[in-house]
């Protein structure tokens, strides 16, 4: 009862197949929108989430004001003082 289709994509413009047990999945779980994105799009999307959030690296540091350990997005450098968020905001 379904037929694959064809739609394309959002994002990058390349068209991509619908396919007929993807709109049949589609129905049963009740989406009523059409994918707006290819495969690959999709993926890319979840992958630049997932990695925007989760593996930024942090540093261990020590407040060089009040000495509370804190974590940096940067190496910590001898020559530069490290502040945690708080002490970081009181000092702007
Ligand atoms: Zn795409
Ligand atoms: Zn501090």
């Amino acid at each position: 009862m379904y037929n694959d289709k064809t739609l394309v994509c959002k994002d990058c413009g390349q068209k991509f197949t619908f396919t007929a047990s993807e709109q049949e999945f589609y129905a049963e779980k009740g989406f009523t929108n059409e994918p707006q994105r290819c495969k690959a799009c999709r993926m890319a999307k979840k992958d630049s989430s997932r990695s925007g959030s989760g593996s930024r690296q942090m540093y261990d540091a020590v407040c060089a004001e009040c000495g509370k350990r804190c974590k940096v997005p940067f190496e910590p450098r001898s020559d530069r003082p490290v502040y945690c968020s708080d002490c970081f905001k009181s000092n702007r």
